[in-house]
C-alpha cells in the first residue's frame, strides 16, 4: 500500500474533515487491502444534487461510474465549478479498469477533464452522444488525446477483469441515457443513473424494462436508484404530452415565439424545431451551450434538421415575427443569460414586443424562484404573453414515486441504496423501498466518501475514506483553497482595509504609520484614529526580532482584523503593507 503523492492531491475545500489516509495500491504491488465482497464508495452526489461519482471495487480492480461537477452556491464567490476530491481514486489508480458514463449531463460528465489529469490513460465507456459531449469538453482543455473513449450502445456488454458491465436503455431529459448492470464476483449491481419511464419518448427509445426484469429474475445483489423526484407522487409526464401542449401553445401565435429550454435537452429542442417547421417558423438558437449541444447531437445522429431551417440570431431582425422561433437559455433568470437580457433590452439582436409569446419549457430550479418571477414580470411588462409554471409544457427527466417503485419491483434487489439526491430525497426513497418489503437492515443511506462492503451474506458500512470538494476557479484547472473564498466573501460584503506601515530594519521600531485606508465602507475620523493607535500599540509590543516579512504580515493582519471588529464592528478583507527601511 502506498499513499498518494502530495503534488497530485488536489487541495480540499471546506467540507473536508480530518480523515484517515486513503487505502490504495497505486504502486500496483501485492499487498493491497483484501476484502470479501464488493466495495461501493460514492465520492459525490449523495446528500447533495450534483457531482455524481461512484467507485465499485473488488480487492483487485475498480471501476468508476460517472464523473460529474456541481455549480457553486451563491456564497462561493469567484468559484466556477465544484468537483469531488479524487484522492481516493488517485490512490487506487492502478486498480482502475475504466470510467463508465450513464449520460451526458454536467453532473455526470463535467469533472472528467479534472479526473483525466490525475488518472492517466483512463478508458471511458459511453454511448455515442455522450462520447461526443465528453470529447467536446476534453477538447476545450486540450486533453482529447489523454484518454481512450470507447463508444458503446444500449445492450452492449463491456468486460474488464472482475467486472462485466451491460448498458441498459433508460429515459431521461437527455438522449442516449443508460443504466448499468454491473456483474461482479459477488452478484449483479444495478446502477440506474438518472432515469424515468416514458412510453412515448421523442425518439421512440422506451426504457428497456424487460432487461431490468431479466436481471431481477436471476437475482440482483444491490440496486442504486435515482432519488431526485421521490417527493413527487404518481408518474412523470411523457415527452409525447409535452409535444402536444407545446404544439397547442404555439399554434396561432401572431408574434415571434421565444422558448427557453435546458440546453442539453435535445429531444425537447428537436420537438420545438419540428413544431416550428410545421408552423412555417425559422429557428434561431441563442446561447453557446445550445449551439454546442445541437451541433454535437446533429453530428452524432441524435438530431435531425436542415441547414435552411436555421438562421443565426444576428439575422433575426429581418424576419417577420410570425415566421420566427427563438430557442434560448436563461429560464432561471441568470442575469447574463439570453432571455433576461432580452427582457431588459440588453440583447443586441432581439427585442421583446407586444404580441410575442414566451414559453418556459423548463422548471424553476429550487433557489431561483425570485429571479425567475422577476424575469416573468419584466416579460409581461413588455406586453408579451408568458407561458410559465405550466406543467404541460415541461416534463421532468426523473422518475416519480410510481416509477421508482416499478424499478424496485422489477429488479427485486437484496440491498437497496438510494442515490442522486439531498438527504430528504434519499430518506424518502428508502421509505419507499421499505414499503416494498426490502428489509430495513438491507437499506443503506450512505454519505460521500463512506464505503459500503456488500457480499452475499451481509452489507457493512466501512470507515470514511478521504473525500471532500475541490473548488475550481476561472478557466484554470486548479482548485482554490477555502481561505481564498473567505477573502472574496469578505471583500464582497465587508469591503477592504489596507494598512501601510514602515518599520526599522534595525530594531523593528515603527517608523511611520500605521495608515489605514478603506474602501467599500466609511469610518469616522475618530474611529480610524482609534484603530490606528491600537494597531500601533499591539504591533510594537508583540514585535520580535528576526521575524520574516511573512510572519510580520500575518501578525499585522490578525491585529488589524481584531481591532476593526472591536472598534468598527466590521470584518473587511485586511491587507497589511509593511515596508522595512
Ligand atoms: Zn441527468
Amino acid at each position: 500500500m502506498s499513499q498518494p503523492k502530495n503534488e497530485k492531491s488536489p487541495r480540499r475545500g471546506s467540507k473536508s474533515r480530518p480523515q484517515r489516509q486513503p487505502q490504495g495500491n497505486s504502486s500496483g504491488q501485492p499487498g493491497a487491502t483484501k476484502f470479501d465482497g464488493i466495495k461501493i464508495t460514492p465520492l459525490g452526489g449523495l446528500r447533495e444534487i450534483g457531482m455524481n461519482v461512484t467507485c465499485y471495487e473488488t480487492s483487485k480492480h475498480m471501476i468508476i461510474v460517472d464523473c460529474g461537477l456541481m455549480f457553486p452556491e451563491e456564497t462561493q464567490l469567484g468559484v466556477d465549478v465544484v468537483i469531488p476530491d479524487f484522492t481516493y481514486i488517485v490512490a487506487n489508480a492502478s486498480k482502475v479498469q475504466g470510467l463508465f458514463i450513464t449520460h451526458g449531463h454536467e453532473d455526470h460528465i463535467g469533472a472528467i477533464p479534472f479526473l483525466v489529469r490525475q488518472v492517466p490513460k483512463l478508458k471511458i465507456f459511453a454511448t455515442r452522444l455522450v462520447a461526443g459531449m465528453i470529447r467536446h469538453r476534453l477538447k476545450e482543455r486540450n486533453l482529447e488525446n489523454a484518454v481512450t473513449i470507447i463508444e458503446v450502445a444500449a445492450k452492449d456488454r463491456v468486460n474488464v477483469n472482475d467486472f462485466s458491465v451491460e448498458f441498459i436503455a433508460v429515459n431521461h431529459s437527455i438522449a442516449d441515457a443508460c443504466a448499468l448492470a454491473i456483474d461482479t464476483p459477488h452478484g449483479v449491481i444495478i446502477h440506474t443513473g438518472d432515469f424515468k419511464i416514458d412510453y412515448t419518448p421523442v425518439d421512440g427509445r422506451v426504457i428497456d424494462l424487460p432487461s431490468f426484469a431479466r436481471y431481477g429474475e436471476n437475482g440482483v445483489l444491490a440496486l442504486l436508484s435515482d432519488s431526485t423526484n421521490t417527493e413527487s407522487v404518481g408518474m412523470s409526464a411523457t415527452e409525447g404530452v409535452v409535444r402536444q401542449a407545446l404544439d397547442e401553445e404555439i399554434e396561432g401565435c401572431k408574434g415571434k415565439v421565444i422558448v427557453s429550454a435546458f440546453s442539453s435537452n435535445i429531444h425537447r429542442i428537436q420537438t420545438l424545431m419540428d413544431i416550428a417547421k410545421k408552423f412555417g417558423r425559422k429557428i434561431a438558437f441563442d446561447g453557446r451551450s445550445i449551439l454546442n449541444n445541437t451541433r454535437i447531437a446533429r453530428e452524432t445522429g441524435y438530431m435531425h434538421f436542415e441547414d435552411e431551417d436555421i438562421i443565426p440570431i444576428k439575422d433575426t431582425k429581418g424576419i417577420a415575427p410570425q415566421k420566427l422561433m427563438i430557442i434560448t437559455t436563461g429560464s432561471q433568470g441568470e442575469s447574463l443569460a439570453a432571455l433576461p437580457r432580452m427582457a431588459n433590452d440588453g440583447h443586441a439582436h432581439v427585442k421583446i414586443k407586444p404580441g410575442d409569446t414566451i414559453i418556459f419549457s423548463s422548471k424553476t430550479i429550487p433557489g431561483n424562484e425570485r429571479s425567475v418571477s422577476k424575469l416573468v414580470n419584466q416579460l409581461f411588462l413588455k406586453g408579451a404573453r408568458v407561458v410559465y409554471n405550466n406543467r404541460r409544457v415541461h416534463a421532468s427527466g426523473h422518475a416519480y414515486q410510481e416509477e421508482q417503485k416499478t424499478m424496485i419491483n422489477l429488479v427485486r434487489p437484496k440491498y437497496f441504496i438510494p442515490i442522486h439526491g439531498e438527504y430528504r430525497h434519499l430518506y424518502l426513497h428508502s421509505e419507499l423501498a421499505k414499503s416494498m418489503n426490502i428489509p430495513d437492515q438491507n437499506i443503506f443511506i450512505l454519505k460521500n466518501g463512506q464505503p459500503l462492503l456488500l457480499n452475499e451474506k451481509e452489507g457493512k458500512v466501512l470507515p470514511e475514506e478521504v473525500n471532500g470538494r475541490v473548488f475550481i476557479d476561472g478557466s484554470s484547472m486548479e482548485g482554490v483553497e477555502e481561505p481564498v473564498l473567505m477573502d472574496r466573501r469578505s471583500l464582497g460584503s465587508q469591503g477592504i482595509a489596507v494598512v501601510h506601515m514602515a518599520i526599522s530594519q534595525k530594531d523593528g521600531e515603527l517608523v511611520s504609520g500605521p495608515n489605514l485606508v478603506t474602501s467599500g465602507f466609511e469610518l469616522s475620523a475618530q474611529t480610524r484614529k482609534e484603530i490606528e493607535d491600537e494597531i500601533k500599540e499591539i504591533f510594537s509590543s508583540t514585535y520580535e526580532e528576526g521575524k520574516t516579512q511573512r510572519l510580520l504580515r500575518i501578525d499585522a493582519r490578525r491585529i488589524i482584523r481584531k481591532s476593526m471588529k472591536k472598534k468598527a464592528d466590521r470584518e473587511p478583507l485586511v491587507l497589511p503593507v509593511i515596508t522595512e527601511i
